[in-house]
C-alpha cells in the first residue's frame, strides 16, 4: 500500500453524512505548500500531496470538526516516522523547562487522589506515551506504569529509561485502573473506536483522562479569517480531529463514559494560577476525567 489519502465518508463521532466545509485549500497552494515545506523541512515529497486538498469540515449533526481527507495507514507511518523531525522532537522534550515537569507532576498528584489503593496497586496505561517522560513521572510516584506507543523510536527511548512498554494492547479485560491519553486522540482516524477499545481494557471503577488541543473558536476563526499556520488545533495532516469540550464530552458519552471533576489541586505558592486552572478545567478546556 502506498502513501495516499482517503475520505472519511461519515462523521467519525456520530456517523452522520451531513457536514459543512469550514476550509478548503489545495496542498499545492503556495502558502500551504510553503508551510508544509518548512514545517517538515522538505521531507514530504511534493508529489505525495500535490493532487490532494486540506479540507476541514464540521458535522451538521454533532458539530464535530475534522479533516477530510486524511492520510492512509502507510501515510500516517511515513508522517510520524519519517516526515516529523524525531531528533528535534526528542531534543524539545529533553530541553523542556521545569514547567512541563510541574504539569506532569500535577497530573500525577491528581491521579494519586483518585484511588484509595497504594500507588503500586494502581495499574496505569499511558496510551500514546511519546518519549515516555510522563510515564517516568508516574513511575517515580510509585505507580505500576505501562506505556503504549506506535513509534518505534519513541518506544525504544522509553524502554531505555526503564519504562515497561507494550507494542500492542492486551486483549479485552480489566487490565488498567487509569488510562492516560494526552494529546493522542486528535491524531487518530477513528477516535471513538479507539476510546471504546481503551474502555474495554479498563477495570471496574477505572478512570480515563483525555487531553487534546482546544478547538474552541476554531470554526469561527476559519469562517472569518481562513486557515493560518497558527491554528494548531487543525494542524494539516496531524491534528485530523479538532475537539471542543462539547464534542469531546459527546464522544466520551458515546463510549459509555461519564465526566467527573477530580479533587481540587491547589497550593498556596501558586494559588491564583491554580484557581484559574481549576475553573478552566471544570468548565472550558478539552481536559476530561471520565468514568464508566
Ligand atoms: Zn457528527
Amino acid at each position: 500500500m502506498n502513501v495516499a489519502f482517503y475520505r472519511r465518508s461519515v462523521c467519525p463521532l456520530c456517523e452522520s453524512a451531513g457536514c459543512k466545509i469550514l476550509c478548503e485549500i489545495p496542498y499545492g497552494d503556495r502558502t500551504m505548500a510553503n508551510f508544509i515545506e518548512q514545517f517538515y523541512q522538505g521531507r514530504v515529497a511534493a508529489e505525495v500531496l500535490s493532487t490532494e486538498t486540506y479540507r476541514v469540515v464540521a458535522c451538521e449533526q454533532c458539530d464535530f470538526i475534522y479533516q477530510d481527507p486524511i492520510l492512509n495507514e502507510n501515510g500516517m507511518q511515513a508522517l510520524y516516522q519519517d516526515w516529523i523531525d524525531n531528533a528535534q522532537s526528542l531534543h524539545k522534550k529533553q530541553s523542556a523547562k521545569s514547567k512541563l515537569y510541574r504539569q506532569y507532576a500535577g497530573q500525577v498528584h491528581t491521579l494519586t487522589r483518585l484511588f484509595d489503593q497504594r500507588p503500586g496497586q494502581v495499574r496505569v496505561l499511558d496510551f500514546g506515551m511519546g518519549w515516555g517522560y510522563w510515564c517516568r513521572m508516574a513511575q517515580a510516584h510509585g505507580f505500576d506504569v505501562t506505556g503504549y506507543e506506535l513509534s518505534p523510536q519513541r518506544s525504544q527511548h522509553a524502554r531505555a529509561m526503564g519504562i515497561q512498554v507494550v507494542d500492542k494492547l492486551p486483549g479485552t479485560g480489566a487490565h488498567f485502573d487509569y488510562i492516560h491519553a494526552n494529546q493522542v486522540l486528535e491524531h487518530l482516524p477513528d477516535p471513538l473506536q479507539t476510546l471504546k477499545d481503551l474502555c474495554a481494557r479498563l477495570a471496574p471503577g477505572g478512570v480515563v483522562c483525555i487531553r487534546v488541543p482546544d478547538g474552541r473558536g476554531v470554526a469561527d476563526i476559519l469562517a472569518r479569517h481562513g486557515w493560518s499556520p497558527q491554528l494548531d488545533a487543525v494542524h494539516p495532516l496531524e491534528h485530523i480531529n479538532c475537539f471542543t469540550r462539547k464534542t469531546l464530552t459527546g464522544m466520551a458519552t458515546r463510549a459509555g463514559l461519564t465526566p467527573f471533576n477530580p479533587p481540587l489541586r491547589l497550593n498556596w505558592g501558586s494559588l491564583w494560577g491554580g484557581i484559574r486552572r481549576e475553573i478552566a478545567d471544570r468548565l472550558l478546556t478539552t481536559h476530561l476525567y471520565l468514568r464508566q
